[in-house]
């Protein structure tokens, strides 16, 4: 099924009409859906998965020019118009300045997807107060962050919406080596389902995606807590080469959150070892 979205042919290409594909095309034509983390892995899929749908994407990170080339190819894949942001979601008043820009000038957003996140491994009792701060500054902050900014927009609007936060199988399984990084998306985890319960009266979603290992760049920039440069390299190269063993794409991550809106689901594990025996209900009331 083939749904025109955008007439004007505003992705610049000669003599073809952009047509917004997919099975989602319909639910989200011209809709506003910002993205966090939208420069690389899980973040750009799914800012190229909603740009094939036909969104309008306002792609986030704080690496601007990776932000800036999602959203030109998300103008290229189907987006009637694409922004790229420079932030850092950390930042709250960059945040609330982005929110203000993203609400005067492109108008409110239908769908945010939290996305940006930082690696972070290393025993408990090694990791300094630093490493512990920066990975809750952007892991749980961020999320905090844009939840609050954009859902009140959202729910000042009175027309729903959605917002779906990543955050990780690590979250509801414990392990020796994550710590910090766990209990953020432990975080995570709850802080959308309490948000689900006061959202829902006004008919705005909230969705926690939690993927396993997914084939993205975060192992390269993910840290190691309490080790000597050598031996991070060491640990950097074992784990990247761990996650292309397993070699699950981003773009599949991408069609759970899409789903996820469509479907409004609460908790989405997402890969075979998030979907694993590890997934204890008692964490997640059904809704
Ligand atoms: P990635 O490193 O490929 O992408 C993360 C993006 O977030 C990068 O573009 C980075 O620049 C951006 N970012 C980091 N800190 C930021 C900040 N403070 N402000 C703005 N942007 C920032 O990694 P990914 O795997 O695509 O990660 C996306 C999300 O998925 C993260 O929240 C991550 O924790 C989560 N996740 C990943 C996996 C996995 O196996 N890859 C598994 C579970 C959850």
């Amino acid at each position: 099924e083939f749904v025109l979205a955008n007439k004007n042919n505003a992705a610049g290409v000669a003599g073809r009409e952009t047509v917004a594909r997919g099975p989602h095309a319909e639910r989200f034509g011209g809709q506003l859906v910002l993205v966090t983390g939208a420069a690389s892995g899980i973040g750009r899929a799914t800012a190229f998965a909603f740009a094939e749908a036909g969104a309008r994407i306002v792609a986030v990170d704080r690496d601007a020019e990776g932000a800036a080339r999602t959203a030109e190819m998300s103008r290229l894949i189907g987006a009637p118009e694409a922004w790229g942001e420079a932030v850092d979601v950390s930042d709250e008043q960059a945040m609330e300045k982005l929110a203000g820009k993203v609400a005067t000038e492109y108008g409110v957003v239908d769908v945010l997807v939290n996305n940006a996140g930082i690696g972070l491994a290393g025993s408990f009792l090694q990791t300094s107060t630093e490493d512990w701060r920066q990975v809750l500054d952007v892991n749980l902050w961020g999320v905090i962050h844009g939840c609050r900014l954009f859902g009140r927009q959202m729910a000042a609007r009175g027309q729903g919406g959605h917002i779906v936060n990543t955050a990780s199988a690590a979250a509801y399984q414990p392990s020796k080596s994550l710590p910090a990084y766990s209990t953020s998306k432990a975080a995570v985890l709850m802080l959308s389902q309490c948000l689900r319960a006061e959202l829902a009266a006004q008919g705005i979603g909230v969705s926690a995606i939690c993927p396993g290992f997914v084939n993205t760049n975060i192992t390269s920039t993910a840290r190691f807590a309490g080790v000597d440069a050598k031996e991070e390299e060491r640990r950097q190269r074992k784990s990247a080469r761990m996650y292309g063993l397993r070699n699950y794409p981003p773009e599949k991550v991408a069609d759970a959150i899409l789903r996820a809106v469509v479907k409004n689901q609460a908790v989405v594990p997402v890969t075979p070892e998030a979907r694993g025996a590890h997934f204890i209900s008692r964490f997640m009331p059904r809704t």
